[in-house]
């Protein structure tokens, strides 16, 4: 008789969990922003009321701007070494920004100390959502990386306008223009370091760093953030070439509530 409630119990429960993880994700859009809190699933039997709460109470929410913030030039804080290696990634247009997903073999990622965080994928937003006071970046990088236990660190790379971007060139020749269309069979192979600013030393890393969230729904917390402090460049065409995919993707800044940023400079 016990056995056979527990196993009514798994079986209520693993269902529940089927049908959670089958259904989509209420859809949002930047046009939303001030209501992403206050949006509803209705796709669920019993109505799930806000599933994107987190982004409307949160305390610790990104991107913020820099230049109001605290920099602390704290003690030893850890080394961050970029290890992006080559991939043959596949070419992905999320409907919200365009995005470059790492293969399922890509091995590289962000050192944070002694701990490796993989690499699962790269986005760009269009203008910069960090800001440094009354200046914004014409657009800006997120590397995604995610530990095995779960956590989140993302590495921001402001862009500027200068001389064409060969690497970026290959991403815009190689995205879908459909929103939630994938391209996973270019066969296009190169060098994801090659992303990063010029004449940086990629296993010294020099960051500023603060506890934030993702930046579109959920707007989940405890994603560590590292912006880097040099920029990389893009020609204005190809920024012209970016828009034509996504524009205005960049979510307002958000406050501090007392956080300090720390710098390694
Ligand atoms: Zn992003």
């Amino acid at each position: 008789m016990k056995t056979n409630i527990l196993v009514s119990l798994a079986s209520i429960i693993f269902t529940g969990y089927v049908t959670m993880a089958v259904s989509a994700p209420p859809h949002w859009s930047y046009e939303e922003e001030p209501h992403w809190g206050a949006l509803e699933d209705a796709s669920q039997v019993v109505p799930l009321r806000y599933p994107y709460a987190e982004c409307g109470i949160g305390t610790h929410q990104s991107p913020v701007d820099l230049a109001n913030a605290r920099i602390v030039k704290s003690g030893p804080l850890n080394k961050l070494m970029a290890r992006y290696g080559i991939d043959t990634p596949s070419f992905i247009n999320t409907g919200h920004a365009i995005q470059v997903n790492t293969s399922p073999d890509f091995t590289g990622g962000l050192k944070v100390g002694k701990e490796l965080l993989p690499l699962i994928q790269l986005h760009f937003h269009e203008p910069s959502e960090h800001v440094f006071g009354d200046k914004k970046f014409p657009a800006e990088l997120h590397f995604v990386h995610v530990s095995q236990d779960g956590k989140i660190a993302v590495l921001a790379v402001t862009i500027n306008i200068g001389e064409e971007n060969a690497v970026f060139q290959t991403i815009l020749d190689n995205m879908p223009y459909g929103s939630g269309e994938e391209n996973s069979t270019s066969g296009v192979r190169f060098k994801l370091s090659n992303l990063l600013p010029s004449g940086i030393n990629t296993a010294n890393l020099e960051y500023l760093t603060l506890a934030g969230s993702l930046t579109t729904p959920p707007c989940s917390e405890g994603v560590q953030w590292y912006v880097l402090t040099k920029s990389i460049a893009i020609s204005s065409a190809q920024l012209e070439q970016m828009k034509t995919f996504y524009s205005n993707n960049a979510r307002s800044v958000q406050s501090l509530n007392e956080r300090s940023v720390l710098s390694n400079r």
